[in-house]
C-alpha cells in the first residue's frame, strides 16, 4: 500500500499529485449540482427512489444510490474519498469524533477470548476503553510501558490480535519505532493500528511500515480549525470494510454539516501543517534556552531522546511542544494567567495557538503521587501552536515567563 514509489493520482483520479492538490480537490467530480466551486451540503437524512424499479436497480443490480444517512451521504463520501487519497490508504471511513473511530476500530477487529496489548502512553479515554470496558466481553488487554520494546514482545500470546500505540505520544512526544513494530508483527503474524493523530499524513506515513490500520482524531490537524470532531480509520479495503459494517449499526457517523467543514478544513491542511511544524521548532529552540524553562520536548530538538527514530520516520514533527517550567505548580499557573495570545484549552492542530497544562486538566482526579507516576508533573505544560506569527506566539510566551519571573 506504499505511497513512496507512486503518484497519488496513479492511485485514484486525481487531478495532481502534490499533498495541496490533494488536499484541495481529490475526492470531487469536477462539476458539482449547480457548477458550484463548493462541495454542496446534502443536509438530508434519507434518500428518495423515483419508482421500484429504481430500488431493485439499487438493491439487486448494485446501481450507485444513497439509501439512508447512516449508511452514508455524498458530502462525506467526498471528504472520506479525498481522505483516502491524501493519506495513502485504499479506504477510509469517518467518524462522529476520533473516539467513535477508535473504539468501533477495536470493536470490529476483536472476539471473546482475544488478547491485545497497548503501550501505556496512550490517549487516556483509548487506555480505558481497553484496560476496563473490554474486559467486560473477555478481552484481554496488556498495557506495556511505551519504549519497553522486550516487554512488548514478551506479551505476545498465541492470542493477540494486535498491536496498539500511538505515535507521537501525548504529552511527551515520544516516538514508536516503526520498523521494529513491522517486524515484530511479521514474526508473530500480528495486526497493528496507530493512532497517528499527532504526526498528520503530512508528517508520517505509518503505511510505509506495513501498519494495517491508521487512526486519527481529524478534530485536531485534518479538520484544523477547533470548531468540529471527528475521526478517521484508514487500512487495506478488505479490513476498512469489516468496520465500516460495524460503524452502520454503531452509528458513530459524521454528518452532513460536520463533512463540509471536514473538507473546507483539509483544503489549507498542508499550508497549516508547513506553518505549523515551522512554528513550533522555533518556539522549541527559543524555549529550550530560556533559562526559566527547564526541559523541552520536542521531537524537531536533538535534545529528544527519540529525536533519531523521528528524523528516520517522519518528514516534519508536528505543532505540539511541551515544556517543564522551572518552579512548582504556582509558577505553571501564574506563567498560565499571564498569556495574552495563547488560549488555555485542551485540543491541538487547530489555528488557534492552545496551552494547556496536562495536571491540571486531562488528568484531574488523580492524586498528585498517581500523577506523578504518569510523568504528568506540576510544571508540565502542553503548548500546541496556531498558525500565527510565530514571532507573536513567541513574544506572547517571553511576556507571560517575565511576569512569572518577578
Ligand atoms: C484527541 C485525541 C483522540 C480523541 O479524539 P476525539 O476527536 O476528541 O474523540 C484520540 N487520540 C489522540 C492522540 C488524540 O489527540
Amino acid at each position: 500500500m506504499s505511497n513512496k514509489n507512486k503518484t497519488m493520482s496513479d492511485i485514484r483520479n486525481t487531478p495532481g499529485k502534490g499533498i495541496s492538490t490533494i488536499s484541495v480537490h481529490a475526492g470531487e467530480e469536477r462539476f458539482r449540482y449547480a457548477d458550484s466551486i463548493t462541495t454542496p451540503i446534502v443536509q438530508t437524512s434519507t434518500y428518495a427512489f423515483k419508482d421500484c424499479a429504481h430500488i431493485e436497480g439499487y438493491t439487486q443490480r448494485g446501481h450507485a444510490h444513497f439509501e439512508y444517512g447512516r449508511y452514508g451521504n455524498p458530502t462525506e463520501k467526498v471528504a472520506q474519498d479525498r481522505m483516502a487519497i491524501m493519506c495513502g490508504a485504499e479506504d477510509c471511513v469517518l467518524f462522529a469524533s476520533g473516539m467513535s473511530a477508535i473504539t468501533t476500530t477495536i470493536l470490529a477487529l476483536v472476539r471473546s477470548q482475544d488478547h491485545i496489548i497497548i503501550t501505556d502512553d496512550a490517549y487516556k479515554k483509548t487506555l480505558e476503553f481497553c484496560s476496563s470496558y473490554l474486559q467486560r466481553f473477555g478481552i484481554d488487554c496488556t498495557i506495556v510501558p511505551f519504549g519497553d520494546y522486550d516487554g512488548l514482545e514478551a506479551a505476545i500470546r498465541p492470542n493477540t490480535r494486535f498491536i496498539f500505540s500511538e505515535s507521537p505520544t501525548n504529552p511527551y512526544l515520544n516516538i514508536f519505532d516503526l520498523e521494529w513494530l513491522q517486524d515484530v508483527a511479521k514474526r508473530h503474524n500480528l495486526m497493528t493500528l496507530i493512532d497517528a493523530t499527532f504526526s498528520t499524513p503530512y508528517n508520517q506515513c505509518p503505511f510505509d511500515y506495513g501498519v494495517d490500520i491508521v487512526v486519527h482524531s481529524a478534530t485536531k490537524y485534518l479538520a484544523g480549525h477547533n470548531d468540529i470532531l471527528a475521526g478517521v480509520v484508514l487500512g487495506r479495503s478488505e479490513l476498512v470494510e469489516e468496520i465500516r459494517a460495524l460503524h452502520k449499526a454503531i452509528g458513530g457517523v459524521i454528518d452532513p454539516h460536520c463533512s463540509y467543514l471536514l473538507l473546507r478544513g483539509m483544503k489549507t491542511f498542508a499550508l497549516r501543517m508547513e506553518r505549523q511544524n515551522k512554528t513550533a521548532m522555533q518556539v522549541a529552540r527559543f524555549l529550550e534556552e530560556h533559562e526559566q524553562i527547564n526541559r523541552v520536548y520536542y521531537p524537531g530538538l536533538e535534545s529528544h531522546p527519540h529525536h533519531d527514530i523521528a528524523k528516520s520516520q517522519m518528514s516534519g514533527f508536528g505543532g505540539v511542544v511541551s515544556f517543564d517550567i522551572k518552579g512548582t505548580l504556582e509558577t505553571a499557573k501564574r506563567f498560565l494567567d499571564a498569556l495574552k495570545l495563547c488560549y488555555i484549552a485542551p485540543s491541538l492542530g487547530g489555528v488557534e495557538t492552545l496551552i494547556t497544562h496536562p495536571g491540571l486538566v486531562s488528568y484531574y482526579g488523580l492524586t498528585r503521587e498517581e500523577r506523578y507516576e504518569l510523568g504528568i508533573t506540576d510544571t508540565l505544560i502542553r503548548l500546541a501552536v496556531g498558525i500565527e506569527e510565530p514571532e507573536d506566539i513567541i513574544a506572547d510566551l517571553k511576556q507571560a515567563l517575565a511576569i512569572t519571573a518577578k
